[in-house]
């Protein structure tokens, strides 16, 4: 459907009826829909229109998957063409000139030393599935069954990814201290905590008591995003590439969110000049249709035919759609765009806390912003931040201000460890003017949240 037609004019009880019916038979599982009650009907860029005629901007881009907004032409115009060539839809993992049109694309974007030889795996097409093909990568190339992993990290929902984020005990998995500026475990923040952690992760790695299970691999996301957009200090992550060389354990990039310009490089390792043995792709790779690979030196490569199968691993509308969107995101430089405007908006969010006590901190690289609330009158948490104490995260405040920005027209997130991160996804594509929209948005929602009794129970924390 064209975005230019004139919205429908739906009757009001038509979306009430779908948003009840979603309640009633969708499972209670359900995340987004719970804090976001819209009916999306169109969308093109960042603006989508839901049934009730009201046009949102959109910071959330379907979890980071969005570098070129909703509906980008050249991505459809790539699927209408794998479309009207009559090509398969569906061909398992054979070869298809799609596929080799989207590696060539992809290879190209790599970094140094992995572009020259990289091998590639292609996934089921969730970031999960990707996350699980690289575990197994590394535990059939190094004969270990170790992984070592971060707090706060997040890398999927399935049993192995789902360890490594915390979520399910795994004794296999070892966590090691992320650094975090705000809320820094060691009560120093900034490059004294990132020193500590970094110190401690060598110490238990090395000590023969230190009950660490010989590792095959360490995943690491060059900034954290659900864990409440946490940048890795560029020396920290040398750090980590440093001690992972050092001891044979392949280093793993978990860049599923952070990939395709989001950071302001192409990809957010280039920040730190680090080369990671293995990379793991998904989200905007796919030009907004599901798609995940690994992308690995070839060294690693010795793991069985099979080793990692499944259906869904072929998927030719996703392949063109997500060329078309790695060549539009190089060609237009787009993620120095990402950097410039990020920066800005970090900036203008800076300003916003003098006036509103209840942000705690902003942080964030290229379009991926965060902005934590806490309650300024709590009782501050000794010995947790790089001053030696900060507030109390605030997650009734967070649900409140997404409420707020909802009502103006502004879609975001929520995230972080405590639910209590706003957090901003914009596509790439997002001119200056809605740029300063957003922010504007965002300050006046802060404020009416600031001024309603937004104590209510939260919702549950989002993906
Ligand atoms: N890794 C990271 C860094 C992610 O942000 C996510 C999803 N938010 C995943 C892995 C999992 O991706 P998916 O939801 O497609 O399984």
């Amino acid at each position: 459907m064209a975005v230019t037609e004139p919205a429908p004019a739906p009757h009001p009880a038509a979306y009430e009826g779908i948003l009840r019916r979603q309640a009633l038979r969708e499972s209670a599982a359900r995340t987004y829909a719970r804090s976001l009650p819209i009916v999306p009907v169109r969308a093109r860029g960042m603006t989508i229109e839901g049934a009730d005629g009201r046009r949102y901007l959109d910071c959330l881009s379907g979890a980071g998957t969005l570098a070129l907004g909703h509906n980008h032409p050249v991505v459809l115009e790539a699927i209408r063409k794998v479309i009207d060539s009559g090509a398969p839809l569906h061909v398992l993992d054979l070869a298809t000139p799609v596929k080799d049109a989207f590696t060539t694309e992809l290879f190209a974007t790599l970094p140094g030393q992995l572009a020259d030889d990289a091998r590639i795996q292609f996934c089921g097409p969730a970031g999960t599935d990707a996350v699980e093909a690289a575990f197994k990568l590394v535990r059939a190339a190094t004969g270990r069954s170790g992984l070592l992993a971060f707090t706060g990290a997040y890398h999927g929902m399935t049993a192995g990814a789902l360890a490594a984020s915390g979520g399910a005990p795994d004794v296999r998995v070892t966590r090691l201290p992320f650094p975090q500026d705000y809320r820094c475990p060691f009560g120093t923040g900034g490059e004294a905590g990132a020193d500590i952690g970094a110190r401690w992760t060598e110490h238990l790695l090395d000590d023969p008591k230190g009950g660490v299970p010989a590792p095959a691999g360490m995943i690491v996301e060059p900034v954290q995003g659900e864990g409440g957009v946490n940048p890795a200090p560029d020396g920290w992550l040398r750090r980590m590439r440093e001690i992972t060389r050092d001891r044979s354990i392949p280093l793993i990039a978990d860049e599923v969110q952070t990939g395709v310009g989001r950071t302001g490089t192409f990809w957010a390792v280039e920040h730190s000049g680090v080369v990671p043995d293995v990379m793991v792709l998904s989200k905007a790779i796919g030009g907004s249709l599901p798609l995940a690979v690994i992308v690995y030196r070839p060294e690693l490569d010795i793991w069985p035919p099979g080793a990692h199968a499944g259906t869904f691993r072929g998927n030719q509308l996703a392949m063109a759609a997500g060329c078309a969107t790695l060549a539009y995101v190089r060609e237009n430089r787009l993620a120095e765009r990402a950097a410039t405007l990020g920066a800005r908006m970090l900036a203008r969010l800076q300003a916003l806390s003098a006036d509103h006590p209840g942000i705690g901190d902003v942080r964030g690289r290229g379009l991926m912003m965060g902005i934590e609330l806490v309650d300024p009158e709590a009782a501050p948490l000794t010995g947790t931040a790089g001053s030696g104490s900060a507030p109390p995260p605030d997650p009734a405040l967070a649900a409140a201000v997404q409420q707020e920005c909802l009502h103006r027209g502004l879609i975001v997130e929520i995230g972080g460890r405590h639910s209590a991160v706003v957090r901003l996804l914009p596509p790439l594509t997002l001119t200056d003017e809605q740029a300063t929209a957003v922010v504007d948005r965002l300050a006046d929602a802060l404020r009416a949240a600031e001024r309603s009794p937004y104590r209510r129970v939260p919702p549950g924390p989002t993906r």
